[in-house]
Order: structure tokens, then sequence, then C-alpha cells
């Protein structure tokens, strides 16, 4: 099966809007072997819909944006006209919009009401985190879906139409995979030329984000799959940190609950991402004890005691301080787990040994302290990151014993 995304919506076209549906929805096609042959980003507007329909031959066409109440919200009506199909008032979506606008004390404003109407066959998706309900039509032997712009309302009703359409597809696609961190993409995909050539029977598709990278593996063989996978772990099991959908923060924290530890930090650079990365993960007040932002030289003496000298004579930035600042909190906390950053995040303070990018950590667990340096590449921000991804992928390897870096 083929598929078209159509993007409607003319915030996407002034550069207001980073199409991320379209990104969403390929990968998810991708993972259950449906292949996205083309896509399109369209006004809000019916010619323009029509013309990218006229000019669409996949079995499977899924359209994003434009079912909101207003008037410029067209996407439903002209799909319909195009394809002849009546609308008629879908008594049970009704009631849906009518509760959701009831739950926050609003009345439901008559604008809302064309929401409820559907071509008689459709298959109406409910929208929990919104008034805009999607649908899926059969019509002129295609499979015609409707979704919602907002991400936050289009990612949950899309688990319904991925379950849909594995229901009805003629083949079994598994699908599995790692998530990788400590290793730039460029030196990954360098190594995997091997894996790429022994499993053509397996789709090995890298995503990768700031500081990890996905390996989605899918194939309609199963044992193929499995041969590929244990392949992969054999090559790159320093660098795995959990299955493919979970985050590094998640695995972090799960290891801590699995092991009865709790955590806390001592930050600079990061300036307090570790603790916002790490609470992005519910139940954590079970594992995460504090997190000091230490920005000045002044902050990191007051608060953990560090001694001017190493300061003066090392630096703030320097492996001597992060060493102390790792060490001195887990004195004065009751912690299984420390880390310390410390880091010229710039774009100035770079010098020839130290340039910008250099980022060191201090990890205090089981009673030993120790010291890992990276440099990262990018702006202000991107290094920050960077180096927070990379402080949690030390935690957990550490807490795993598969600490091989120093
Ligand atoms: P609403 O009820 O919110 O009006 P809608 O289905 O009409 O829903 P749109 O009006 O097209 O959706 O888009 C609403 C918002 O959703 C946009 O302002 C934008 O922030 C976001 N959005 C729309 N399309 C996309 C897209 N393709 N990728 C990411 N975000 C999008
Ligand atoms: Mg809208």
């Amino acid at each position: 099966m083929k598929a078209k995304i159509i993007s409607v919506g003319d915030e996407l076209l002034i550069g207001k809007t980073v199409n991320t549906n379209l990104t969403l929805i390929s990968k998810e096609l991708r993972s259950i072997g449906i292949e996205v042959n083309s896509a399109s980003s369209v006004k809000d507007q019916e010619e323009a819909i029509f013309k990218t329909l006229k000019n669409s031959d996949e079995s499977l066409v899924i359209f994003t944006g434009g079912l909101g109440p207003t008037r410029d919200d067209i996407t439903k009506e002209t799909v319909c006209k195009y394809y002849n199909l009546d609308l008629e008032l879908n008594h049970e979506t009704l009631t849906r919009i009518k509760n959701f606008f009831a739950k926050q004390n609003r009345e439901m404003k008559d604008t809302n009401k064309k929401q409820a109407y559907f071509p008689k066959n459709a298959i109406v998706l409910s929208n929990n985190y919104g008034t805009a309900p999607g649908a899926i039509i059969q019509v002129d032997g295609k499979t015609v879906v409707m979704l919602p712009g907002p991400p936050s309302e289009l990612i949950p009703m899309f688990r319904f139409v991925k379950d849909y359409l594995i229901e009805r597809s003629d083949t079994t696609i598994y699908q599995s995979g790692y998530l990788v961190a400590g290793i730039g993409e460029s030196e990954m995909e360098s190594k995997m030329d091997c894996v790429y050539e022994k499993h053509p029977e397996v789709q090995i598709a890298p995503y990768a984000d700031i500081a990890s990278i996905q390996y989605i593996f899918t194939s309609s063989n199963s044992k193929a799959l499995e041969r590929a996978l244990d392949h992969f772990r054999k090559l790159f099991s320093e660098y795995i940190v959990g299955p493919y959908d979970k985050t590094l923060e998640t695995r972090v924290v799960e290891t801590l609950m699995a092991q009865n530890k709790t955590i806390s930090f001592a930050e600079s650079c990061t300036g307090g991402l570790l603790a916002a990365y790490l609470v992005n993960v519910p139940n954590v007040s079970k594992v995460f004890n504090e997190s000091y932002v230490l920005y000045s030289n002044g902050s990191k003496i007051k608060q953990l005691g560090i001694n001017q000298m190493i300061i003066d004579k090392f630096g703030a930035v320097s492996k001597q301080c992060v060493y102390e600042l790792a060490y001195q909190l887990a004195q004065r906390t009751d912690t299984d787990i420390v880390l310390s950053v410390s880091g010229i995040a710039g774009p100035s303070g770079g010098t020839a040994v130290k340039p910008v990018g250099t980022v060191y950590f201090g990890l205090h667990h089981e009673g030993k302290t120790k010291t890992y340096s990276k440099i990262f590449a990018g702006d202000r921000n991107l290094i920050r990151k960077k180096a927070t991804i990379y402080g949690l992928y030390l935690v957990l390897k550490a807490l795993l014993h598969e600490d091989h870096h120093s």
C-alpha cells in the first residue's frame, strides 16, 4: 500500500508552523510497512485541495489540518465535495463536542456544530484533547483519513488510525530497535555498513535526535529481524541505552527505581537542564533528590565548599572542579549517585586547551568519584543539551556497571 500525506494550512506555507505532523505520520507508516509515496502542503483553499486530490493515485490519503470550527477550516467539506459525499449530522459526535465544552464550563458555539457533520459511512475519530473529530472514509477505492492539525490532538488519534491500517493489512510487519547515545550519528553510521549489508530483509532506519539516535528495525520476517537485532547488539552494546521507544531520561528513572537508588545533580553549564529532563518522567520524585545550579564560582565555593585554590589553579571548567562538586554534594546529601557538570557553552570563553564545547562531568557512585570529559559541537543551547544527554548516558551506564569511558 502506498500513501500520500496532504497537510492543509496557510500557516505551513508562510513559515509559521513546522510540518511535524508529516514527519510523525511518515515515520509511523513506515513502521507498519506502508510507504509514503508523496506529500504536499496546501493552503486552506478549495481549489488547492481539489488539485492535490486529482494528483493522488495512492490508495491511502491522509489529511492533516483544517478541521477546526472556523470558516477557513474547510478540509472535510472540500474532500466530501470532491467525492460527492453528503454530510449528515452525527448526533453522538455533537454530544461529545457539547460535553467537551461543558467540562470546561463553557457553552458550545454554533460554529462548532459543523464539526459534527460526516459522510454516512465514515468512521468518526473522537478527539479527547480538542473539538475537531477526525474521520476515516472509504471512497473511490481509497482510504481517506482526516486528522486535525494540532499535534497534541493528532498524535493520540493517529494511534487508532495505525491499528485500523494494521488490521486491514495482509502482511504482518515486525518492528523493534534500540536507542543509542554517547556516540555521534556519523561515527555510528560508518560502523553500520556491515549490518545494513548482512540483513537485506530488514529495513533499518536511524532517527537522530540532539544527542541520541533511534535505530528502528522493521521486517516481515521475524527471524531475520531477530538476527539483525542480535548483530546490532553485539556491535553497539556500549552505546545502547534501551529500546527505541523509550527516552534516555525514562531509562535512567526506571533503572534508579529498580535499584532503589536516588540521584542528585550539581549543574553549572547545563543550568538546570538535567533536572528539567529528569522531571519529564512521571513518578521521578521517588528517585530524584535535588539539583543545585551552581553557576558562579562564588556559589560553587559557598554552597558546596569547593576550595578556591582548585578554581584558581585549574579553573571552574576542569576535571578537578567537577570531581569536587560531585564528591562534596555526595557528602552533603544522602544520595546514591551524584552527577556534576561544568563546561564552556560559548560563544565566548573558549581557549586553545579548552575550546568552546568542552564539558567535564563528575560522577560519584558506590563510594567512588570518576571524571569524564567531552567536546561537543554546536551553539550554546545545543552544547548544553548535548551535555545533558551525555551526562544522563554516563549515569545510566554507571548504574548498569557498563561504564567503560573516562
Ligand atoms: P483547530 O480546531 O485547532 O482549528 P484544525 O484541524 O483546524 O484544528 P489547524 O487550524 O489547521 O487545525 O491548525 C491548528 C494548529 O495546529 C496550527 O496553528 C499549528 O500550530 C498546528 N498545526 C497545523 N498543522 C500542522 C502540521 N502539519 N504540523 C505541525 N503542527 C501543525
Ligand atoms: Mg483551525
